[in-house]
Formats: C-alpha cells, sequence, structure tokens
C-alpha cells in the first residue's frame, strides 16, 4: 500500500482512498517522492529513539542488579556478628572466667544480648547451662548478667546468681 500527501491539506492517505478523509478532497494516485523521504527520516529517527531507549533499559537493569547485589551484601554484612558485640560477649566471659573459682571449669554457653543505646546486656539465664565451680570440684548451675558500655568498652555491672560479682 503506497503513501500520499493530499495535494489539498497535505495529510497523509493511502493511496486506495478516493477522498480525503481530513478535508474531503479527491486524492490524485500520485505519490510524493519528498513525502517518502519524509516517512523514510521518520522511520529513521523512531530507530534512533529505540536504540537509546533499548540502551537506557540495558543501563537500567545493569543499575538494578548493581544495587540489589550491593543491598544483598549490605543484609549479609550487617546480619552478621557486631564486632562490639563479639567484644562484649569476649569481655563478659573473661570476667566470669577470671572471677570464678576454677576459671578453667566454667562452662560458658552462648549468652542472649540485648542492645539499648550502646548498652550491651548479655544475659545467661538460669536453666541454660551455665555452670560455676564451687571450689570443691563440682560445677553448680548459675544464672549471670553483664552490662558492657560500648562505647568506652568496658563491664559496667556484673551479677551471677543475683550478687556482684566477683
Ligand atoms: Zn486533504
Amino acid at each position: 500500500m503506497g503513501i500520499l500527501s493530499c495535494e489539498n491539506c497535505r495529510a497523509i492517505v493511502h493511496d486506495k482512498v478516493a477522498i480525503c478523509p481530513s478535508c474531503g478532497e479527491k486524492v490524485f494516485a500520485r505519490s510524493s517522492p519528498q513525502l517518502e523521504g519524509a516517512l523514510g527520516r521518520q522511520r529513521h529517527r523512531s530507530l534512533r529513539v529505540d536504540l537509546i531507549a533499548q540502551t537506557l533499559l540495558w543501563v537500567a537493569a545493569v543499575v538494578a542488579v548493581l544495587f540489589a547485589s550491593w543491598w544483598l551484601f549490605l543484609t549479609w554484612a550487617m546480619s552478621g556478628p557486631d564486632p562490639v558485640e563479639k567484644r562484649a560477649r569476649k569481655a563478659c566471659e573473661s570476667a566470669l572466667r577470671s572471677g570464678s573459682l576454677d576459671g578453667g571449669r566454667i562452662a560458658i554457653p552462648q549468652p542472649k544480648i540485648h542492645i539499648q543505646d550502646g548498652r550491651y546486656r548479655l544475659e545467661w539465664l538460669a536453666g541454660q547451662g551455665l555452670t560455676m565451680p564451687n571450689g570443691y570440684g563440682a560445677n553448680l548451675a548459675a544464672y549471670a548478667t553483664c552490662f558492657y558500655d560500648g562505647f568506652t568498652g568496658t563491664i559496667t555491672s556484673l551479677r551471677v546468681n543475683g550478687k556482684s560479682f566477683p
């Protein structure tokens, strides 16, 4: 199907159309090379726009993938053990060990750790595996709470079986 330009109003009409749908003038079956050229340029332009759009889409996809990996990495890194928390645990455990009657024989399981305003509260609840030597060769079940200041890096309070320790 060829394309014509209406001699009267310059509207683009198909060559099968006898009357211009735009102005109602009779359409002459004569193709316009200028018009074909203009349409060709228009097609070329839209092809270029397509290419730009495709490139932008690819760039957006790559950026999205990079951003997603970065986010996943951050989530993974943040889900790992907090270095201050590790220090808090080490400090509290060594205080428990050095304060007990026979430091080598103390059993220290994983504490429950609560963090509030840079203050770490490590809790070994009764019956959860913390045992302390009694000085007569036996270990007794114990419970303990250790407060650790994350800013100064010091233990502010350590209580074992409800009493200040050691
Ligand atoms: Zn017309």
